[in-house]
């Protein structure tokens, strides 16, 4: 269906379109007319109390609506693809993933096509593998911040590469070390200040390559790398990575392994031509506009700047590409309290293509949620409704953009971007009724659900061009083992490696093993225990 351009959607039937503009234009019939809060302005929508809700709270009926989509469509020339992987705020759910973005870009004026990976959250990865994305197309992660719902299958992602079609380093990138220190709320407090720690991502991609240590060596037996690649500083060159001079991308080190420097000439356990390495790219998170990616030969370009969320140095991306229709360019924020930077990357010239930003529901409605409530402290048990709402509010409080604020900040950004995308929300009809009305309540005119407002969904697919944006659900095969991809040319021997008869080097899947207790398929006096086939 179209979107941001206006008209009816395509696609849908006049009932559905009925049907899905009642959905937007409810909540307010619903609410009763509560009052707004004292001192919030004129003109703020009067929306609370959505619930009881006569909406589905356990199917977001737009979705199922859109039209279907192949996933193993090719991205057209032209064509900029957003694929929602992970869409949600933990708790987790079934329905939703933790955040994850899936950004192609098409073969543009270069002939390149070029993607990245916006975040890695628990869960995702089965999105991936369904969508029939290869890990070699899963090499540049960019993290907004250290939270597990945004980062948590990057061990997935690390560890399965290698074994698929990606035997080049994965590339982390992401803020670097916050420096906070917290003084205490008594500076005569003997335990304080607290702080500094190393939070950056660096020190992060080294854990993780640390802590994977068994599983990587587990699977050196097959060939991990490639012969010949890029070196760092033509790496540095061609994405246009923000290294200060003399320095470069580099694998990160394991200082566990302290036999390394004693038996190999440089310390690198992983070489830049190994798909074990990881890469860490950090970026300076106070930098409004700092770029973190800047590649000439696809016409992609990724800057970054600070938001607002738990600690300090969680940041947002700005994508632009160079197309060949124009330039098309996507923001997203990730999660943040409401905050100008956003503002200012997504006003201009000309308007955003999209613009995605997370959206917290109230504190009320996600106590009611957790809780099991049909209505905001419908319980006999006041005391845990008033504690889970305190808890609410406080986690909205250091970190998220509620409703209205969405709305708020939207009815900032001169042009209108094109499609604005809330994420990190816990879709269904009630809570995306409830969350569309609060931001009518600051852009009147923002229309109806799918027109210039969509909420993202997993598997939700943007295919947007210069003259459209088209929406659509991807359908995959819940049992489908998804793709290891293509396999990599001109691959480097194994770690673990043996010769055989004719003295080739070949990989030695039992070199790590010890068989003392193995049952073998054929016993030494050649009696069969079981196929050695498989079957
Ligand atoms: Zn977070
Ligand atoms: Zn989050």
């Amino acid at each position: 269906m179209n979107a941001g351009i206006g008209g009816k959607p395509a696609g849908l039937t006049r009932r559905d379109t009925l049907k899905l503009s009642g959905m937007a234009m409810g909540g307010l019939a619903l609410g009763g007319g509560q009052k707004a809060p004292q001192g919030s302005g004129k003109g703020l929508c009067e929306v609370g109390r959505c619930y009881p809700s006569s909406y589905k709270t356990e199917a977001y009926t737009y979705a199922e609506q859109l039209p279907e989509f192949d996933p193993r469509t090719p991205v057209e020339p032209n064509e900029m693809r957003i694929t929602f992987l992970g869409t949600t705020v933990p708790p987790a759910r079934r329905a939703q993933q933790m955040m994850s973005i899936f950004v192609q870009v098409g073969s543009g004026k270069t002939g390149h096509p070029d993607q990245a990976v916006f975040d890695c959250g628990s869960g995702v990865s089965a999105n991936y593998n369904a969508m029939g994305i290869g890990w070699g197309q899963m090499n540049k992660i960019f993290i907004s911040h250290l939270h597990g719902d945004h980062m948590s299958d990057l061990s997935y992602m690390y560890q399965g590469g290698p074994q698929g079609d990606r035997k080049t380093p994965l590339f982390v990138f992401g803020p670097g070390p916050s420096g906070f220190i917290w003084p205490g709320p008594d500076p005569e407090h003997p335990t304080y200040p607290y702080g500094p720690f190393d939070d950056g991502t660096k020190t992060f991609c080294e854990m993780l390559r640390a802590m994977l240590r068994w599983q990587s060596e587990g699977f050196c037996f097959q060939s991990t790398g490639v012969n010949a690649w890029h070196t760092p500083e033509e790496i540095k060159a061609l994405w246009g990575l923000p290294f200060e001079d003399g320095k470069y991308p580099e694998p990160v080190k394991d200082p566990r392994a302290q036999w390394v420097a004693r038996y190999r000439e440089d310390d690198y356990l992983d070489p830049f031509t190994d798909g074990y390495a990881v890469v860490p790219v950090e970026l300076q998170y106070e930098l409004k506009g700092g770029t973190a990616y800047n590649n000439q030969a696809t016409g992609l370009r990724i800057a970054h700047f600070p938001v607002i969320h738990t600690r300090v140095g969680a940041i947002g991306y700005k994508l632009e590409w160079d197309g060949p229709d124009g330039p098309l360019s996507m923001i997203y924020t990730s999660d943040t309290k409401p905050e100008k930077n956003c503002i200012l990357q997504a006003s201009g010239n000309e308007a955003l293509d999209v613009f995605i930003h997370e959206m917290a529901v109230p504190p009320e409605i996600w106590a009611m949620k957790l809780m099991g409530l049909t209505a905001p402290g419908a319980t006999d048990d006041q005391q845990a409704w008033n504690a889970t709402v305190r808890w609410t509010k406080d986690v909205q409080e250091s970190s998220h953009t509620p409703q209205g604020a969405f709305g708020h900040i939207l009815s900032r950004i001169t042009p209108r971007p094109r499609l604005t995308v809330p994420t990190h929300f816990p879709v269904s009809d009630d809570t995306v009724a409830c969350a569309l009305k609060s931001v009518q309540g600051h852009v009147p005119d923002i229309g109806r659900l799918g027109e210039q407002i969509t909420w993202s969904f997993d598997l939700m697919v943007l295919r947007v061009y210069k003259d459209r944006i088209v929406q659509h659900r991807a359908v995959v095969s819940d049992y489908s083992l998804g793709t290891y991809g293509a396999m990599v040319p001109d691959q480097a021997p194994p770690k673990y490696y043996k010769y055989d008869d004719r003295h080739n080097v070949v990989p030695n899947p039992t070199g790590q093993i010890d068989p003392t207790d193995e049952i073998r398929a054929t016993n030494p006096d050649g009696t069969v225990n079981y196929r050695d086939d498989g079957y």
